[in-house]
């Protein structure tokens, strides 16, 4: 070994040794952070420490006897993985600490969310090296190139090739035939063929899992609960076994009721996910004196509620209603015919009387980038106030953001 490659591979391990500290001390601030907030009740403990599992990935893949499946999107049903005996879970990560490692591997201006996920294939352990199978749609261009970038670090990668135009029998037909392909690969994985009960048991699952979804939304509409908390329960979804998580939600909508307080707005919140350990935005809104009132983040509310109602129950009746029940209700900007979102968030804001609109932009994000100048517009014309803030995973902006979001509750008053 000579000498330059001897440093080059010490440099290497020096780096992972400090980014591997760096990523636990971000966690454990915010973990601090959270606990220490007035609002903090014991109810929220379960899920701040399945959210910590993501540090230390062999005590997460302990809770699963199965083959686990990591996704990077939402408009993956779910169900399908469950019924042929995988954990599907959500490959997200709101880590900066991690990021050196993808640095120099992908453009500067690369998403955030990307950048962060793709730096957990460089640790010598993580959740995603860990997955048995990686599911990616391609939903933006960073999501279409993710498998090239990744390379052959991933176990099994499989690319599902999402239609940006969904309102149209061309775009559902499409979807559906990727929902068939995603089934057989999952087949092939398990070393099985899918069985109808066992999906129709699997979708009864996740339907009283969206039932209680739904009922945080409404405890949130009624100022019982933080955007934050709501955003923190929604984060930790999929990270543990869907019966335990939906107890734990249970609980929290059983004990839980800390009123916003008087003086605060209600704001909607709408954009770039937002993902644990980064909550920067959901934070500095509320240290602002605004209240989080929803939240249209694929993170969070749109974390696909709703119901999935079959009225042909054979195999491909159910597989049908799955696939359009995920496209049709997801309103992600990288769809071309995407009214539904303005419709839905315009909705909200009416029936709820919530005045203004925060619009989170992950730099490097350019769906929700473009869109946010329509929005904007769309926004105003209806009567109501609109704020675009534009920011990343660092903390360096925090002042300037608080600064803004202070000046903007002042026009909600
Ligand atoms: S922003 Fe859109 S593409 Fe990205 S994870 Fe959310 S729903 Fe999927």
């Amino acid at each position: 070994m000579n000498r330059e490659t001897y440093s080059r591979k010490d440099m290497e391990e020096r780096l992972l040794r400090k980014v591997k500290k760096d990523i636990q001390c971000e966690h454990d601030i915010e973990l601090m952070s959270l606990r220490e907030r007035d609002d903090f009740s014991s109810e929220f403990e379960y899920f701040l420490e399945i959210l910590s599992l993501g540090i230390y990935p062999q005590k997460f893949k302990e809770r699963f006897n199965k083959p686990l499946a990591g996704l990077y999107c939402v408009q993956v049903p779910l169900e399908l993985f469950d019924a042929l005996g995988f954990h599907p879970f959500r490959l997200c990560s709101g880590s900066l600490a991690i990021q050196r490692l993808s640095s120099g591997r992908v453009p500067s201006l690369t998403c955030p969310i990307i950048k962060s996920c793709l730096s957990s294939f460089y640790l010598d352990e993580s959740m995603e090296k860990l997955c048995d199978l990686i599911v990616i749609p391609t939903t933006c261009d960073w999501n279409a190139k993710l498998p090239e970038i990744i390379g052959d670090k991933a176990n099994s990668i499989h690319i599902m090739e999402l239609p940006h135009i969904k309102e149209s029998e061309r775009g559902r037909e499409r979807w559906i035939q990727e929902v068939y392909e995603l089934k057989k690969v999952l087949e092939v994985h398990a070393g099985r063929r899918l069985n109808r009960r066992q999906l129709s048991s699997s979708i009864k699952k996740y339907m009283s899992a969206w039932q209680v979804l739904g009922q945080l939304i409404e405890l949130r509409r009624r100022g019982a609960i933080s955007g934050t908390w709501s955003i923190i329960i929604a984060n930790a979804f999929m990270l543990d076994n869907v019966e335990s998580w939906t107890e734990k939600v249970k609980q929290v909508l059983k004990n839980y009721n800390v009123p916003k307080k008087k003086n605060n707005p209600d704001v909607f919140l709408t954009g770039s996910p937002v993902f644990f350990p980064n909550l920067k935005i959901s934070e500095l809104i509320e240290e602002a004196g605004m209240f989080i009132a929803g939240d249209e983040l694929c993170t969070s509310e749109r974390n696909l509620t709703g119901a999935t109602i079959c009225d042909d129950y054979s195999e491909h009746g159910i597989l049908k209603t799955l696939a359009e029940r995920y496209q049709l209700s997801c309103s992600c900007p990288s769809f071309a015919d995407n009214y539904r979102r303005a419709k839905n968030i315009l909705d909200t804001m009416r029936i709820h009387n919530i005045k203004g609109v925060i619009y989170h932009i992950l730099k490097g994000c350019h769906p929700y980038d473009i869109e946010s100048f329509y929005f904007e517009k769309m926004i105003k014309e209806n009567g109501y106030h609109f704020i675009k803030i534009e920011t990343d995973y660092s903390h360096e902006d925090r002042q300037n953001i608080l600064i803004r979001l202070e000046a903007f509750r002042e026009t909600l008053c």
